[in-house]
Formats: C-alpha cells, sequence, structure tokens
C-alpha cells in the first residue's frame, strides 16, 4: 500500500511539473516570439524557469519521500506488523506481540490488541486444561459414557462405553443413536429421557451375550438451564447379577444342606424320645444314624469354614518342600480300614527321584484326603485306586487315578463349583458334602498350580494337578 503511495506523490509531482512547464511554454512563446531579441531573451527566461521547475520537481520529489517515510515509519510499518501478528493468533502462535510504542491511537490499537491477545491466550489455555482434564475424567471411568443431543445423535463416547458397543468415538459421533446401537430398549428408554428431561436409571439386557447394563441419565443443561440433550452412564453389571445369584444359591445350598441332617437327627431323637430308646436294638441303629448325620454336620461345617478362608484369602500358607512318596504313604494309611471294607486295591506310582514339591503339607494332604476319599466313595468294590507323579518342567504333575463310576463329560466342566454333584442322592448318601472339589481346587490354585479332571463314565476318573518344583 505504501508503495501505490510513493508512486502516486511521484507521479503527481511529474504531472504537475510538467504541466506547469507546458503553460510557461506557451503563455511565454506569444509574447516574446515577437523580435530575435525577444526570443534570445525568452530562450534565457524559459531556460531559468526550466531550471527552477526543476529544482521545484527536486525539491518534490525529496519532499514526497521524505512525507512516505514518515507516513510509512507512523502507519504503515504498524500497520503490517498488527497484521503480521494477528495472523500468528489466528494460528494460535500467542508467542508474538505488538511493539508499537506511539503516543497515538495506533499505538493504544496495538496494546489493545497485545491485552485481548493474553486474556485470549489465557482463555484458551484454561480451556485447554478443562478438555485435558475432562478427557482424563472420562478416559479413566469405569463406567461407560454416552452423550445424546436433542435429536438423538451422538454428542461422544468414551472409551468403556466404545468397548461396551464395539463402536469408535470417530465413526459414531453425529450418527444417530439408533442407527448405531441397534437395542429397541435403549433407544426407546433415551427417546423417553430426552422427552422427560429428568434423571432416571433401567437395567437392561443386550443379547446375544445376556449382557445386564444399568443406564442411568441426566440431562445435559447450557447455562441458560435449556436442555441440550441427555448424557447416560453405563455400567455392566452382568457380573454382579452372577455374584449375587451365586451367593444366593450358595445360600440357599448351605441352608438346605444343613436342614438335610438336622431334620433326620431331630426326627431320630424324637421318635426315641417318643419310646424307642426302650427298645435297643432300635435304639443303637436310630444312634448310629443321628451319629452319621452328626458327621455329615461337622464336615459340612468344616468344609465351609475352610471354604471361606480359601476363598477370602484368610490363609497364611507355610511352604516347604514336600518329598511326595513319603507324604502319600502316610495319607493312604489313614484310609487303610475303608480300602480294605470294599476290597479296593490301592498303589503308588511316583519315582524315588522326584523331586519335592513347594507347598503347605496341612493344606496339600488335604489335596490328597478329598481326592482320594472320593475315589473311595465313587469306586464300586474290588476295584483300583493309584497315584502317579511325574517331573513336567518347573512342575510336578500328579495324577490321582481310580476305575470307578466316572463323570458324565456334561458334568466335567462343573464339578469343581460349590455343592455340585452330579447324583445328589448318591453323594448324600455316601456322606458328601459336595464341597471337597470346590476346596481342592481353591488349595491348588493358592499353591500356584492347577487341576484338570478326564473321566469316562463307567470306566474311572483321573484328577490331574501340577504343583511348583522346589528349588
Ligand atoms: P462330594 O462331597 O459330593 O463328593 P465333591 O466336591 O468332592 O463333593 O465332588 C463333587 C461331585 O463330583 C461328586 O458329587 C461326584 O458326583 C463327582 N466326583 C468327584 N470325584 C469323583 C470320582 N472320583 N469319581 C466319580 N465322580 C466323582
Amino acid at each position: 500500500m505504501q508503495k501505490k503511495l510513493l508512486k502516486t506523490l511521484i507521479l503527481l509531482t511529474i504531472i504537475s511539473v510538467g504541466i506547469t512547464a507546458i503553460f510557461l511554454f506557451i503563455g511565454l512563446k506569444d509574447y516574446c516570439f515577437k523580435s530575435v531579441r525577444a526570443y534570445i531573451s525568452y530562450n534565457v527566461i524559459f531556460f531559468k524557469m526550466l531550471r527552477s521547475l526543476m529544482t521545484a520537481a527536486l525539491f518534490s520529489g525529496v519532499l514526497a519521500l521524505f512525507l512516505w517515510g514518515r507516513i510509512s515509519e507512523r502507519i504503515f510499518f504498524p500497520l503490517k506488523e498488527m497484521i503480521r501478528v494477528t495472523k500468528a493468533y489466528a494460528n494460535g502462535n500467542f508467542a508474538e506481540s505488538i511493539h508499537v510504542n506511539y503516543p497515538d491511537e495506533l499505538g493504544d490499537l496495538g496494546e489493545t490488541i497485545n491485552f485481548m491477545a493474553s486474556r485470549l491466550q489465557k482463555s484458551m489455555h484454561e480451556l485447554d486444561e478443562r478438555a485435558t482434564r475432562m478427557e482424563s475424567i472420562l478416559r479413566g471411568m469405569v463406567d461407560g459414557i454416552l452423550a445424546v443431543d436433542n435429536a438423538g445423535r451422538i454428542m461422544l463416547v468414551n472409551p468403556v462405553a466404545e468397548k461396551m458397543f464395539n463402536i469408535r468415538a470417530p465413526d459414531v459421533t453425529g450418527r444417530y443413536l439408533i442407527e448405531v446401537i441397534r437395542n429397541y430398549e435403549l433407544n426407546e428408554f433415551i427417546k423417553a429421557s430426552l422427552k422427560r428431561g429428568i434423571v432416571s436409571f433401567k437395567e437392561l439386557i443386550f443379547l446375544p451375550d445376556e449382557q445386564i447394563l444399568r443406564v442411568h441419565v441426566s440431562p445435559i443443561e447450557d447455562f441458560s438451564g435449556k436442555t441440550l440433550g441427555i448424557v447416560a452412564v453405563i455400567r455392566d453389571i452382568t457380573e454382579l447379577r452372577r455374584l449375587e445369584k451365586v451367593r444366593s444359591d450358595f445360600v440357599a445350598n448351605v441352608s438346605h444342606e444343613l436342614r438335610t441332617p438336622l431334620t433326620s437327627i431331630k426326627g431320630f431323637v424324637e421318635t426315641l424320645l417318643d419310646g424307642a430308646y426302650k427298645d435297643p436294638n432300635l435304639s443303637k441303629r436310630f444312634l448310629s444314624i443321628i451319629d452319621f448325620e452328626t458327621g455329615r454336620l461337622n464336615r459340612l461345617i468344616n468344609d465351609l469354614l475352610d471354604l471361606s478362608q480359601l476363598e477370602t484369602n484368610q490363609i497364611k500358607l507355610q511352604i516347604e518342600t514336600v518329598k511326595l512318596p513319603e507324604f502319600v504313604d502316610e495319607i493312604i494309611a489313614i484310609f487303610d480300614a475303608r480300602l480294605g471294607e470294599k476290597s479296593l486295591s490301592f498303589s503308588t506310582y511316583i519315582p524315588d527321584d522326584l523331586p519335592g514339591v513347594k507347598a503347605d503339607p496341612d493344606w496339600l494332604r488335604q489335596v490328597f484326603i478329598n481326592l482320594v476319599d472320593n475315589a473311595v466313595k465313587y469306586t464300586p468294590p474290588r476295584g483300583k485306586i493309584w497315584i502317579e507323579a511325574e517331573e513336567k518342567g518347573d512342575f510336578v504333575e500328579i495324577r490321582v487315578c481310580d476305575t470307578g463310576i466316572g463323570i458324565p463329560g456334561q458334568d466335567i466342566s462343573r464339578i469343581f463349583e460349590r455343592f455340585y454333584r452330579v447324583d445328589k442322592a448318591r453323594s448324600r448318601q455316601l456322606g458328601g458334602t459336595g464341597l471337597g472339589l470346590s476346596i481342592v481346587k481353591h488349595i491348588i490354585k493358592s499353591l500356584g498350580g492347577e487341576i484338570k479332571v478326564e473321566s469316562k463314565v463307567g470306566k474311572g476318573s483321573k484328577f490331574i494337578f501340577l504343583l511348583k518344583k522346589a528349588d
């Protein structure tokens, strides 16, 4: 712009000098050409005038240059600087500032722009901070967050919600919720919530995994209280509901397991009191039933206590190196009488040089007792029971085997559950509590190992578990 002005100034100077020269030439020509002398004097005058004009032109040029310099310095340079700096602001670069130190309007404008930029920078910084804080809150939340505008279009989705509904925020933002999450109940609930504009919640089941989601919605309002949409906080409560069911099933099972022997004991005690005690044979039979049921109650309570300790990690394991050959021999001695009663054969296949295992001897004893007890219970007379062990990498694999009734394929995955029995009546009749395998599984897990079962109905079962090898 200042170049244009400079050009105009120079052009104007040249034009004015040119026009003056033409007028002078025409005027003097008519007046002076009347004689030779006059002609000469005309020339002298003309050249004098021309010199004056040239001087004037030179003077005007210098003046124009001076004026241009002053105008540039006072107006164009500051304006150019302001344009450069405001462009930098527009690109988000607030490191620049305007340096105009004149005590005039341009100086004021420069200062105002600087002040405005620092306010803007501060506000943007605050906004950035708020957005970062918000983002980390949304990222850190264990619940899914889904914000929907009044038209039902998705405004925001956090990573948990992305995972829950298998969607990606950039793909779904701005799209209608109904197109993105095809769940009729959820869409109806969101629609109703948008209409009502109040806080509410609902539990919804999502197929095909039967995921149970608790959706809590509240309206999003602007400063004037106008509703802009709703935000839904979604929590996956599938596991919670499952645990609640497990707990209530457990309580029901425990009550049932306790009531059965108690009812039996009470019945026989009443019968005895009613006079049966007078008959020695009857008394003996009833008392032995009472003894059996009391034993079952006792075992049940002990098993429940063990299980609760194991499940709540209350046990302090005393880890030692356990040498299996001697350890197993000691345990089997406990079963001698029962093995004999059923004519069951028992053998061990444990190499003498087998490395020891890292275990708490008391809890490991419980594992062997429970497994061998089951083998004895579920193996018909004249069957075989044996224990094998061998080194497997950093572990020792132990197998407790029998030629018993076996476990049907569909029950195998569930027999380690509390109170799960293939045949309830048979287990009860044999004095089982339904907790033995559950306890075994927990102990082995606490010892850093794992257990599985291989079984064939009518052929027998193999309970195979790993224990860490001692160093
Ligand atoms: P229980 O007190 O009923 O024996 P457990 O937890 O020890 O409870 O075992 C659960 C169920 O697993 C048993 O009721 C039985 O049906 C089955 N089971 C366990 N061990 C064996 C085995 N060696 N042979 C056949 N079935 C078994």
